[in-house]
């Protein structure tokens, strides 16, 4: 069985008092990490204090980002060594966000997922369908050419701990879900795409997220699907409140 991951994508939200106040609750009802997988994927600026307040609890920690070099003359990036530096252990990469807003190529991303597997770091891959794709049927097609593109550098048994995050982009911060009969056969056909890939050995073993507008009322649903293992949240997770519920149903 695969075991459900809950992940908090805080994008560009929180102070560091917030940031470190939401730690110390989410603390004190995170389930056992034997259970569930909580992870909190916070601005790079949040990583040292967060980290820091996490530490011994079952809460892990995640950037939202990050460049694919060691270092270098790359003026305002994050490298995978100082995530790995601060104890960071996931990483979100091409969220939708990135590959809109700043142009990132699936090549691109595929340097930063082979990159994390180079640095510890587990990467959580975003893949999705803008409205016109999906009203043109051509969901499936754009999903798994992402999730091939992405995976490409890597070897079967990194694959294997890969986390793929389905967010169609018409759900993100809408309040429009994906019902959870769509959100499980598109995370079917990514299942069956990596079988056809790889072999259904890796298909069984690795995990995949939906996301977009996940909230604690249709959570439970989602998480009953066969294929769905866990969400990639981002407004439901700034409160610790709302975010402990999710990891309940989870
Ligand atoms: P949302 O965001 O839960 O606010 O829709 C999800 C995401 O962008 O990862």
């Amino acid at each position: 069985m695969r075991k459900p991951i809950v992940a908090g994508n805080w994008k560009m939200f929180k102070t560091k008092d917030e940031a470190v106040q939401f730690v110390e609750a989410l603390k004190a009802i995170t389930p056992s990490s034997d259970k569930v997988d909580t992870v909190i994927c916070a601005s790079p600026i949040l990583l040292d204090a967060v980290t820091e307040t996490a530490k011994n609890s079952d809460i892990h920690i995640g950037a939202q980002n990050m460049h694919f070099e060691k270092e270098g003359a790359f003026t305002g990036e994050t490298s995978p060594v100082l995530l790995q530096d601060f104890g960071v252990k996931y990483v979100i990469l091409g969220h939708s966000e990135r590959r809109e807003y700043f142009y990132e190529s699936d090549e691109f991303i595929a340097k930063k997922v082979q990159a994390a597997f180079d640095h510890q770091l587990t990467p959580i891959v975003c893949v999705g369908e803008t409205l016109d794709e999906k009203e043109a049927g051509e969901t499936t097609q754009k999903v798994e050419g992402q999730v091939q593109a992405a995976l490409k550098p890597l070897t079967e048994d990194q694959v294997k701990q890969t986390i793929i995050a389905y967010e169609p982009i018409w759900a993100i911060g809408t309040g429009k879900t994906a019902t959870a009969a769509d959100a499980n056969e598109v995370c079917g056909a990514i299942r069956a795409k990596i079988a056809s890939l790889y072999s259904t050995e890796v298909a069984d073993a690795i995990r995949i997220q939906y996301g977009g507008s996940v909230k604690p009322d249709n959570m439970e649903e989602l998480m009953s699907q066969e294929h769905i293992d866990g969400a990639l949240v981002g407004g439901a997770s700034l409160q610790a409140e709302s975010f402990g519920k999710l990891l309940e149903a989870a």
